[in-house]
């Protein structure tokens, strides 16, 4: 007998006949023998349409009623998800954050977890009941509502996993796993077997719908292997863990991200202290910076490009302008026609062939290379927009070729 936690995502739950499905994977894994706590989400769009409905009212309301009112979608599955257990003669209760024991900060809207102390949870599962816990929320030190960030409920699941230390914590969505590519982009994606949570966490823009980061960050931190199934094919999923088989794979997913703007400033002189001054206005404006290139220098001038969110670039601009007289014969320039794609895989450390090999790629496609930049895990590019699909395709065959 073990103790699982089984989370399912709103669109699992999003109406009568998937409540339903639902409830046939909770008992189904309850009848074998199993101690089962269930984290639901909000059914389908609810989350969407409750916040719709509060900028209908007053488009800037305080974050305290807003989490006020994203609570109740949570509330409403977990009660229905019940009543179908009950309907199928199982035991089930249910559960809000606060009766979960879910003690979070006071960040409205994006609150982190402090502890759960899941005393009531321990004591409905010794009654033989199927528990069924609200995610994405939870109550602060003045027993206010509180909710974890938008996707918060696999980290809710994660941190219940982590409190009851759980034999397993599944998390049923609507895809089967985890890709090495988007299977609807490349069809000769593969699912993964398994993956590393450093890897996971650099696939984000691959499986930013498929796992929330944060649930994987705290996944990592107390060792919760996390298994990404389909609520509708009763397949194996991929699991996410610390070390995976060493499979005779280099790469484990190559990704687009087309959420990144490119600035350059040209012609600053080539004296020390630049960089120090561009980056850290950056950073008093909380805007974070990926890939940094510095030219080297010419004629007493240099050129320095980095790339940032698109969201970022006026505020960007703004900390940069007019901000100190070094700047003040330098053009700056922002370039939103571009994409990062990059490959991810733990196996890429010791192999000294990697990045000559993603370059080939590309050229042979003759797509050019605007910034390269390096992590033990990761070699990421940035190109033209137009190129990324096209490179995707190219790195993705050269890597994982068709089996
Ligand atoms: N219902 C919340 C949302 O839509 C939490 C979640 O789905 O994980 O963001
Ligand atoms: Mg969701």
């Amino acid at each position: 007998m073990a103790l699982i936690v089984q989370k399912f995502g709103g669109s699992s739950v999003k109406d009568a006949k998937h409540v339903m499905n639902v409830a046939k994977i909770v008992t189904g894994t309850y009848s074998a023998g199993n101690d089962v706590v269930v984290v639901v989400s909000a059914q389908g769009n609810t989350t969407d349409d409750l916040v719709s409905k509060a900028k209908e009212i007053n488009p800037t309301p305080s974050s305290r009623e807003m989490d006020m009112l994203m609570a109740a979608g949570e509330q409403i599955s977990i009660a229905l998800l019940a009543m179908a257990i009950e309907k199928l003669g199982f035991p089930a209760i249910s559960l809000l954050g606060w009766q979960a024991g879910f003690a979070t900060n006071s960040v409205y809207s994006s609150a982190r977890i402090k502890f759960v102390k899941p005393d009531r949870i321990r004591s409905e599962i010794g009654k033989k009941n199927i528990v069924i816990v609200a995610g994405f929320q939870g109550t602060n030190k003045y027993d206010d509502v509180t909710t974890l960030g938008r996707g918060g409920s696999d980290t809710s699941a994660v941190a219940i996993a982590a409190a009851l230390r759980a034999d397993r914590c599944q998390i049923f969505t609507d895809v089967d796993g985890i890709y090495t590519a988007d299977p609807r982009k490349i069809p000769t994606a593969r699912k993964l077997d398994e993956i590393t949570y450093d890897e996971m966490l650099e696939l984000a823009t691959l499986g930013a719908q498929v796992l929330n980061n944060r649930s994987v960050e705290m996944a990592k931190k107390y060792g919760i292997e996390l298994e990404v199934l389909s609520s509708y094919k009763g397949i194996p999923g991929t699991i996410v863990k610390e070390v995976t088989k060493m499979e005779k794979m280099l790469v484990r997913g190559v990704t687009k991200d087309t959420d990144v703007a490119r600035i350059t400033i040209m012609d600053v002189p080539d004296v020390p202290g630049i960089a120090f001054k561009v980056f850290s206005r950056l950073a008093a404006k909380k805007i974070n910076v990926d890939i940094i290139l510095q030219s080297v220098g010419r004629d007493g001038n240099k050129d320095i490009a980095f790339t940032i969110n698109k969201s970022s670039k006026e505020a960007a601009i703004d900390a940069l302008s007019n901000s100190f007289s070094e700047l003040e014969n330098s053009k700056i320039n922002c370039d939103t026609n571009v994409a990062k794609v990059s490959v991810v895989g733990a196996g890429m450390e010791s192999h000294p062939g990697t990045a000559a090999k993603m370059f080939e790629a590309l050229y042979e496609i003759d797509v050019n290379i605007q910034m390269i930049s390096t992590s033990e895990i990761k070699i990421s590019v940035l190109i033209d927009l137009e190129d990324a699909d096209r490179a995707v395709h190219a790195i993705h065959r050269a890597f994982l070729p068709e089996q």
